[in-house]
């Protein structure tokens, strides 16, 4: 029986419900961490959305999200790096050690364009993150984002990315659902975690038939992706923080979120 020291939820995993309600509801359930997604803050005070959060037993595990730096015009590129000045503001305030980032893509540009934008965008948002206390984190994404939501697709890219801007204020964040199909995964998790890169990591599966690319994700055990291999993997490049529970998922979404919640406590047990 695994413990459940480890185990965040994003509280867009349980969508349906309000953050005040996932936070108790995460809680009573014996879950050690919560990640806020940004639009669970609106309307509310983040420092006391903060403080409630922890009074409840929970640790703030992250912010998601910011990124989406490149852009046609440099007025676009500008407005991106406000609103990631602002997410690191909203972390702070949170108590979030991190942000992370979907990191965005231009489809009238190259995937090198976009990159090169991305790594800019860090760049430019570094000196308020360190003023901040507050990582920015890289998130890979699947190459069928590659469009427009991100034009970071391996682990690889990302470390090359995090080693060339080279600062403890930029990680990278391994989710099993963008990079379960990488013949490089294993060694690019062990170079991640020997450069002191490896910031979190997201749990889910890949469903067979998927029948919607952004919303149908699976729970851990339901698809075909190999969680505790990965989180071996994972854990012998020296991480020892959260497995993050991030599920987007129509089907997840319509049930009762209380029961989905027990199934993701068991799914959490049984196969990560
Ligand atoms: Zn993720």
């Amino acid at each position: 029986m695994e413990d459940l020291s480890q185990l965040c939820i994003h509280t867009i995993t349980t969508k349906p419900w309000s953050i005040e309600e996932s936070s108790e509801r995460f809680a009573e359930a014996g879950v050690q961490g919560i990640t806020v997604w940004r639009d669970a803050l609106e309307g509310r005070d983040i420092a006391q959305t903060g403080d409630r959060l922890r009074n409840l037993g929970l640790s703030v595990v992250s912010l998601c999200r910011g990124g989406f730096f490149p852009a046609s015009s440099a007025e676009k590129r500008q407005a991106a790096i406000d609103d990631n000045k602002r997410a690191i503001d909203e972390a702070a305030a949170l108590g979030a050690p991190m942000v992370v980032l979907v990191c965005g893509a231009e489809p009238s540009q190259s995937l090198a364009a976009s990159r090169r934008q991305i790594r800019e965008g860090i760049e430019a948002v570094l000196p308020h993150a360190e003023a901040n206390q507050v990582q920015v984190t890289i998130e890979p994404l699947h190459p069928m984002y590659a469009d427009t939501r991100s034009a970071v697709n391996t682990l690889g890219q990302a470390n090359d990315m995090a080693e060339m801007i080279n600062s403890p204020w930029v990680g990278i964040a391994r989710d099993v659902y963008h990079l379960w199909w990488d013949d490089q995964r294993q060694s690019e998790i062990a170079r991640c975690g020997r450069n002191g890169n490896l910031s979190a990591f997201h749990v889910c599966d890949w469903r067979v038939p998927t029948e919607d690319f952004l919303l149908d994700r699976g729970l851990m055990g339901e698809g075909c992706i190999n969680v505790p291999q990965i989180r071996e993997w994972v854990e012998e490049a020296d991480f020892d923080g959260f497995m993050e529970v991030e599920i987007f998922s129509n089907r997840y979404w319509s049930m009762d979120q209380g029961e989905f919640l027990d199934q993701i406590v068991e799914a959490y047990r049984k196969h990560v």
